[in-house]
């Protein structure tokens, strides 16, 4: 396999951490259909998604900045990278990543992981080390410092490598039925509530 073709989109690990499922369907099959939560998304990632560069006194402001990491097989971009000038950091100074969200949800889990495989590649990319980066709720105008602990980072390593296993594979995981299926735009095509194989005689049975 050439080595660009291993590469997976980073927003895999987000979707890995909703669901491992979803992740297979989106990345591995190539599917992808989309929800009122999805649209949502878009719109607002369509307002940060065009290349730019903003200065100011002591800080440059980078959107959709291109990210890749080797190492852990992930390609992408950021939606913003602020460089902050600080004594320790060449120029243009300590990057600050900031992913933009639709809104605030009771699991920052799966956002702070993508986040944090967006400073992992800003990291191999620049040989730097990058304390914390943010989440940025468009709803609410409001911002989530996300520090980049050693839980966070060995979290989000051990997602990128379960993902290229699973590329690997080639095998899409089982479903994971329960309430996030409610919020998945993929409910359709994944069919969470199909029976399994032993189960499949019964089912069209009483079909
Ligand atoms: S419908 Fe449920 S099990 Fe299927 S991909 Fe979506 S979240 Fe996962």
């Amino acid at each position: 396999m050439e080595d660009d073709e291993r590469l997976v989109a980073i927003s895999a690990i987000e979707h890995w951490s909703f669901c491992r499922r979803q992740c297979g369907l989106i990345h591995l099959e190539g599917l992808w259909t989309e929800n009122v939560l999805t649209a949502e998304g878009r719109r607002l990632h369509e307002q940060v998604d065009l290349p730019g560069l903003e200065q100011r006194p002591g800080l440059k402001k980078a959107r959709a900045l291109a990210l890749r990491s080797d190492r852990l097989a992930l390609v992408g971009k950021a939606d913003m990278v602020v460089f902050f000038a600080e004594p320790g950091y060449p120029p243009p100074g300590r990057p600050f990543p900031v992913e933009y969200k639709r809104s605030m949800r009771n699991n920052f889990r799966h956002a702070e992981l993508q986040l944090c495989a967006q400073a992992l590649c800003l990291e191999e990319m620049l040989h730097l080390s990058i304390p914390a980066g943010a989440l940025y709720f468009g709803g609410s105008r409001r911002r989530r410092e996300v520090p980049f602990d050693a839980r966070l980072r060995e979290e989000t390593e051990a997602v990128a490598t379960a993902i290229t296993s699973m590329m690997l594979s080639g095998r899409t995981p089982a479903p994971e039925p329960g309430p996030k299926c409610d919020h998945c735009s993929l409910r359709a095509l994944c069919m969470p509530l199909l029976p399994g194989p032993g189960r499949l005689a019964e089912y069209l049975r009483e079909m």
